[in-house]
């Protein structure tokens, strides 16, 4: 029974489970399933895990097709990681959603749920982010149709585009991508398009070898439209000459940067991009609120849907202008200046210290006079003394990364009994983990999860926890 490379055949899908997983029970056993199936549809599953009470596969054979299943609209669907759900209509992803964030609450968190409000879908389900991250590869990854088409004979051609998910050294070469607006596919296209043109050499990762390693490129709302180029090394007739044709090819980039990485790893936070062009950052505006966006600074991905975020956050916070409020992981002090003119003051911890250069540029730039911000491990900075100085908070925020609070943190804030926490989340199952812990004092008042990431499986959730009556000081 618990062999591996067991397929089980004509299983039929059910649900989602945690991470975009589909599900299915089978012989009174829970069956995780990857590979592109959506509920509805009827596969074979070949397990590469197969415990007692559950397995773990991938669909190697699809007997029949959900009848709610929808074609994908973008040609690179089923290779490119990146949306993943685009065959289920709009609808269905945010009833999953919404699903999965009642499973996780009452399931891991075994809490006790007030009804949840509806998840608040995106305006836009294609175009919605901001920015976007190419990979150039001197190895273009070929689907099976094309290797097929080859006849064997598989030339080894460059690419720029997407890591296709699990091969660390293939990228897939992007040809029209959905999720952010033009002219992000002609500055790709004609990145890629000059460099084979030039013979300019594209990284190979094995080798560790090659010029042209990454794409960033940032487009606001506000109409910016910032692009980062990173080489291994300098070579400047070569860089100058690229960046020019980029900069008459679209001339409506406001900002070029470059950035040389001879480093392994393709973070760039280490590095110093250089402006060529332009101020050197991008300006994002959520409502009448201006950030200031460097190459290295970090934003909400779907600027849209990341104002109805912190308005739902503004909103559960409940301010009336007398409040102190923590803004717990702030990253660049978002949340925190967009609540700032609702609070007599707001304390913003992030541990990541040009985050907070960032957040009090922006509350300077925003007339934000009572935002103060500090860098540090929020374990770390929240103690005793850090409150008594900034004051006892009245509300919290709390949003941190996928990980969830830090179990020091959880009963810190236990600890200090503020009235209110607003736990804004990306993962829903580390927050059920944590809510659980703040059950010993706190209810779930309301729960609003929020779609920023259409076609994909990614959740953001936002409760409202209020201290229990019979613990009130
Ligand atoms: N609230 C911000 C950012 C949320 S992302 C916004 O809406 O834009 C989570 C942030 O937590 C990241 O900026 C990350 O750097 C920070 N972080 C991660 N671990 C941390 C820790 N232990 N202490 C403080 N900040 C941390």
């Amino acid at each position: 029974m618990r062999k591996k490379n067991v397929v089980i055949e004509h299983v039929p899908v059910s649900g989602y489970a945690a991470e975009g997983k589909a599900l299915a029970r089978h012989d009174g056993k829970v069956i995780f399933i990857e590979g592109g199936v959506m509920p509805g549809d009827i596969v074979d599953v070949r397990l590469s895990k197969n415990k007692k009470d559950w397995a773990e596969g991938k669909a190697v054979h699809i007997h029949s097709y959900s009848d709610k299943r929808i074609t994908p609209f973008c040609q690179h669907f089923g290779t490119c990681g990146g949306c993943k759900w685009q065959m289920m209509p709009y609808s269905l992803q945010l009833e999953y959603k919404q699903q999965q964030v009642a499973d996780h609450l009452q399931r891991i968190g075994k809490l006790e749920l007030p009804p949840m409000s509806p998840i608040l879908g995106s305006a836009h389900t294609e175009h919605y982010r901001n920015k976007l991250e190419f990979t150039f590869s001197n190895k273009a990854y070929l689907t099976n149709e094309e290797v097929r088409a080859l006849n064997g004979e598989i030339p080894v051609r460059p690419a720029l585009g997407f890591h296709v998910p699990k091969l660390f050294d293939k990228v897939l070469d992007i040809q029209t991508c959905y999720l952010m607006q033009e002219p992000v596919n002609l500055i790709r296209n004609t990145i890629r398009e000059y460099a084979i043109q030039h013979e300019l050499s594209f990284y190979d990762i094995r080798l560790q070898e090659g010029w042209l390693r990454n794409l960033v490129v940032r487009l606001c709302t506000t109409g910016e439209i910032m692009v980062n180029l990173v080489i291994h090394h300098e070579d400047k007739e070569n860089r100058v000459a690229l960046l020019d044709h980029l900069l008459k090819t679209v001339p409506a980039i406001t900002t070029l940067l470059y950035t040389i990485n001879p480093k392994k790893n393709d973070s760039i936070f280490d590095l110093d991009p250089k402006v060529y062009f332009g101020k050197g950052y991008a300006e994002e505006k959520l409502e009448d609120f201006v950030f200031k966006i460097g190459p290295k600074s970090f934003f909400q991905t779907n600027t849209y849907q990341g104002e109805v975020l912190y308005k739902v956050t503004r909103d559960f916070a409940g301010l009336t202008g007398s409040e102190i409020v923590y803004d717990l992981y702030c990253g660049t002090g978002s949340i925190g200046i967009f609540v700032s003119r609702q609070a007599r003051k707001v304390v913003g911890i992030e541990l990541i210290k040009e985050a907070i250069d960032d957040a009090r540029e922006n509350a300077a730039m925003n007339q934000v006079d009572n935002a103060e911000f500090f860098a540090g491990d929020v374990v770390d900075i929240c103690d005793d003394a850090f409150f008594a100085h900034h004051g006892q908070p009245d509300v919290i925020i709390t949003d941190p990364p996928r990980a969830g609070m830090h179990e020091k943190l959880v009963n810190k804030l236990l600890e200090i009994a503020a009235p209110k926490i607003v736990y804004v989340s990306c993962n829903p199952a580390t927050q059920a983990r944590d809510l659980a812990l703040l059950d010993a004092l706190y209810t779930v008042e309301k729960v609003q999860p929020v779609d920023m990431f259409p076609h994909t499986h990614h959740i953001e959730n936002v409760v409202l926890l209020k201290k229990r009556e019979n613990n009130q000081q």
